[in-house]
């Protein structure tokens, strides 16, 4: 393979190309300092300025106030599930919890083991091919330690539009794959995580916003390394920071300033959502599963083939030798997934768009012999 193909994987995903390559610019000798980057003390006065920079943009971007925290920390947003737990309970107090995916699933059964937790609303029984209703939803201020939910559903491809005003209690939100696709009012949550892999780095960090307070809940006997008040201290700097990742994301940062900030990014992306789904629902060959438009993912386009799964292996292999990589479906759902993050360019939208006409064309008569 010489060119480089579109990349419609869920994460780690396409990053901008001229981050890519001023990396690759950069990568023997960063800063005429006549070594790699990923080679410097993460204390040396060079790599603070790339998180300090790194830090800078993420807070420029999301508007990020002044009594939050910008943390970059280890262990996947997975360990997130645990560590919000972990410190933001409360003695006598419960978790609530809006079950919309595996991801909150995931996350309710590590909750589970730190506090008590309550679901007050779920979408399993559509079998998440739809939002939970908020419309019921009761957070009793005194009982309630903190509200959790995940802002975009990667597996199912649905993404929360509006987020439920938990009045004092602190909203805890997995944004891992949807973060700053859109601006938020982050003084809205208590604490926001996200994974850099998918919008805003390469896999091996994870951006939390926590609300300064809210880290000293935590016992003092919890775990240092599991304390975010450890992080707050240390400029995430605890232990040693994945330098490399952060030098990435502090430069995928400035590219997303350069195209005009989240507002920009957003209006992009609902562009190129639209011509995807324009695409899966001119016609009757391809179906999105989530019957609800509001519902949709401008992140995870999830549909399916009407023939069946037989044509959608078929999809997946000449797409991927059409130069479309990445579009199978998560394996517990099947179907088809285009995931397409801040950085994937219109173009590969463009081509998918034309290859799911042709390929529309071409296997036309399958459909007329289920018909
Ligand atoms: N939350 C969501 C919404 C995700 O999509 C993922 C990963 N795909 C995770 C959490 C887990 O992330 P990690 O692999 O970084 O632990």
């Amino acid at each position: 393979m010489t060119k480089r193909v579109f990349n419609f994987s869920a994460g780690p995903a396409t990053l901008p190309e001229s981050v890519l390559l001023k990396a690759q610019q950069e990568f023997l000798n960063y800063n005429n300092e006549g070594m790699s980057l990923i080679e410097m003390s993460h204390r040396s006065k060079t790599f603070e300025a790339v998180l300090a920079h790194a830090k800078a943009g993420v807070k420029r971007l999301l508007n990020v106030p002044d009594n939050y925290e910008i943390l970059f920390l280890q262990g996947g947003a997975s360990l997130q599930f645990s560590m919000t737990a972990m410190n933001l309970k409360q003695d006598g107090k419960k978790v609530l919890l809006i079950n919309s995916g595996e991801w909150t699933k995931k996350a309710l059964k590590e909750i589970k083991k730190e506090t008590d937790v309550e679901v007050i609303a779920s979408s399993e029984e559509q079998n998440f091919l739809e939002l939970p209703s908020l419309k019921n939803i009761k957070i009793d201020q005194e009982s309630t330690s903190f509200v959790y939910m995940c802002s975009n559903n990667t597996i199912f491809g649905t993404q929360a539009t509006e987020f439920p005003d938990t009045g004092n209690v602190p909203l805890v939100c997995d944004m891992s794959s949807d973060i700053m696709s859109r601006p938020v009012d982050v003084s809205r949550f208590g604490l926001i995580f996200a994974g850099a892999q998918k919008n805003i780095g390469p896999a091996g960090i994870t951006l939390v916003i926590i609300r300064k307070d809210l880290a000293e809940r935590a016992s003092h006997n919890l775990a240092s390394m599991l304390q975010y008040r450890s992080f707050i201290s240390t400029d995430s700097m605890y232990n040693t920071i994945p330098t490399f990742p952060v030098y990435i994301l502090s430069m995928v940062m400035d590219w997303m300033q350069e195209q005009g900030g989240v507002n920009a990014i957003e209006k992009r992306n609902q562009e190129k959502a639209a011509i995807l789904y324009k695409a899966i629902n001119t016609g009757d060959f391809y179906y999105s599963p989530i019957q609800n438009q509001a519902d949709r993912s401008l992140m995870n386009v999830v549909f399916r083939i009407k023939a069946g799964e037989d044509l959608e292996k078929i999809f997946v292999q000449e797409a991927t030798a059409a130069g479309l990589d990445g579009l199978k479906g998560h394996r517990s759902v099947g179907g088809l997934r285009a995931s397409i993050y801040n950085a994937h360019p219109v173009e590969g939208v463009q081509a998918l768009v034309n290859f799911m006409s042709n390929f529309e064309k071409k296997y036309q008569k399958e459909l007329i012999k289920t018909a």
